[in-house]
């Protein structure tokens, strides 16, 4: 069967302030993150390789709920665009077949992991 790449996009609002870094962003700020969550499996018998919604409710349980209209550094130390990424990873992997998550600080500033 083909192996295709899905991409599901969820955002949230939160606070932070990066703690080893000299500049504006030391300063407390929010910012409207997106998360690109990106899957890679194969076509099943119904044309489907994962449900979008599927992905979509176990980002909404697993990160979101966590993070949404939060202080991200009451939750992850040092809370820049990279750590968040590999946060996310972690909160993400034991139930989709992850291979990329890319996370949208600003329209301009994004940061993609893939679990290295
Ligand atoms: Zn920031």
């Amino acid at each position: 069967m083909p192996i295709v790449k899905l991409n599901c996009v969820v955002t949230f609002a939160a606070s932070h302030f990066l703690t080893k870094y000299k500049g504006k962003c030391e300063n407390l700020h929010g910012h409207n993150y997106k998360l690109i969550i990106t899957i890679e499996d194969t076509v099943k018998e119904n044309g489907m390789a994962v449900d979008f919604k599927d992905i979509k409710q176990i980002a909404e349980d697993k990160v979101l709920k966590i993070v949404d209209h939060r202080h991200l550094n009451d939750i992850i130390d040092n809370p820049s665009a990279e750590n968040l990424a590999v946060w996310v990873w972690d909160k993400l992997k034991d139930d989709l077949p992850l291979i990329k998550l890319t996370v949208f600080e600003t329209e301009d500033y994004y940061c993609e992991y893939e679990g290295k």
